[in-house]
């Protein structure tokens, strides 16, 4: 079957998950000459077997409310290739949640986890809970209630949940606390748990400083460094942080951070101390806009960061954030690199306007791979039971972004479309599909 008839069938198939099938159409789109290739694939049905996930659970979540009220929701847990791993990927605690998102994700997560070259698969789950404004006590009660029914399919071999979207140390600590509890097991069933109890130092930083690793070595191809460049960063949770940190550390200037309510614009740039405080008030769950009175700047409220003068944008926040709209502030920003903090933050509007205009373009997949790629060498330190130093695990994580980002060059320079700039975008899908194609492909039709 060839790549363009499995599009046309998950397009009617799945009509209703318009951010599965855009996933599914962004990787198709790029891998068909790799694809044609090697006859196998088509025979094998490679393609059409990795669009469908391995199984999907799916079930009903009960708690108690602060005022003893009980509340209903739904959880999943999408299992989607194990082929060169036990699944692997985030937890999404988010009302938009539902089984396209999550099969989106998952999606995307089979080929990020391969391009990090660690033995991990594809999986992603969560919740249509919304964590905003639940006091600590709901967001126990439900972390528990959600492992009381997740645990029965998970385990360190089988499949290794983490954190996502409104699920970070916190959560996991609860969910691990719970799967300990019913299983009596203490194993790296969960990522990004607290360190002392088995969680990995740099985890938490791994992915907002993955991107700039990755962004650096783009930069790097080019004869160029983060020195003195403005940046625009979307989104002020753990990615867009860390992502912001470290393009200061390596010299950058970061002038925008945005939550759901608007952009908070400074253009003397963020100081680890202005960053510092961005981290303590999305920690308590303060307001972005009581900033101004406290350093300057300004706040404007339903905006997006895109419109300032800028040589790199970071779209950390989430998917579908950058349409058309966004995408052509972008180009008149005078932006040159733009680098996926999210999943998916660019549509294929989007990605098409970036790319026609001599723009960089980096996805998701291969930017922000670092968080996941963390979580990896957090499962081999539970299975070895022993920890590596900070120091050792940054080094690990930098020399992964490197790896990834030669990958992609090098398919890049063989399958790219874009002629003026690399086309990271085929590199990405193109290097990612292929080693989890070739598993398949060792496998038969099992
Ligand atoms: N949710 C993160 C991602 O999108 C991390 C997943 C993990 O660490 O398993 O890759």
């Amino acid at each position: 079957m060839s790549i363009q008839s499995v599009v046309k069938k998950i397009e009617k198939n799945y009509a209703h998950q318009p951010e599965f099938i855009q996933a599914v159409q962004e990787v198709a789109m790029t891998i068909e000459e790799a694809y044609e290739n090697n006859p196998k694939f088509a025979e094998l049905k490679v393609f059409e077997r990795l669009c469908e996930p391995d199984r999907i659970i799916s079930f009903r979540v009960n708690w108690e409310n602060d005022q003893g009220k009980v509340e209903i929701n739904r959880g999943w847990r999408v299992q989607f290739s194990n082929a060169i791993g036990p699944y692997k990927g985030g937890l999404r605690f988010h009302p938009t949640v539902n089984e396209s998102v999550l099969k989106f994700l998952g999606f995307e997560q089979i080929f990020k986890n391969a391009l990090t070259g660690l033995p991990m698969g594809g999986g992603k789950g969560g919740s249509d809970f919304d964590p905003k404004g639940k006091s600590d006590a709901e967001i126990r009660r439900f972390c528990y209630a959600f492992m009381r029914e997740l645990h029965k399919n998970i385990g360190k071999d089988m499949d290794v949940p983490a954190g996502d979207i409104g699920v970070g140390s916190r959560e996991v600590n609860y969910m691990f606390a719970m799967y300990k509890n019913l299983t009596r097991k203490h194993e790296g069933v969960l990522t990004g748990k607290g360190v002392g109890f088995g969680g990995s130092l740099i985890r938490n930083e791994a992915t907002g400083y993955g991107l700039v690793y990755f962004l650096d070595n783009m930069l790097k191809a080019n004869d160029d460094t983060l020195e003195g460049k403005t940046v625009l960063v979307s989104g002020a949770g753990n990615v867009a942080q860390h992502a912001a940190e470290k393009a200061l550390h390596l010299g950058g200037k970061v002038i925008t951070f945005s939550d759901s309510q608007g952009t908070l614009h400074d253009d003397e740039g963020f100081t680890q101390e202005k960053i510092d405080w961005v981290k303590a008030q999305k920690d308590a769950r303060k307001p972005l806009s009581d900033y101004v009175e406290k350093f300057g700047g300004e706040w404007l409220p339903d905006t997006k960061p895109w419109q300032f003068a800028a040589d790199i944008a970071l779209p950390c926040a989430t998917q579908n954030e950058v349409c058309e709209q966004e995408a052509k502030q972008l180009v008149e920003s005078g932006v040159k690199y733009v680098v996926e903090g999210a999943n998916m933050p660019l549509d294929a509007q989007a990605i098409d306007i970036v790319r026609s205009h001599g723009i960089t373009y980096a996805p998701g997949k291969a930017a922000n791979a670092g968080g996941v790629a963390v979580s990896g060498l957090e499962m081999s330190q539970n299975s070895v039971r022993q920890y590596k130093s900070f120091s050792e695990l940054d080094e690990k994580l930098q020399g992964i972004m490197k790896n990834i980002h030669d990958d992609l060059l090098s398919a890049a320079k063989e399958y790219g479309k874009t002629k003026d700039v690399v086309d990271y975008m085929t590199g990405a899908n193109v290097a990612g599909f292929l080693k989890v194609a070739n598993a398949l492909v060792a496998y038969g039709i099992l």
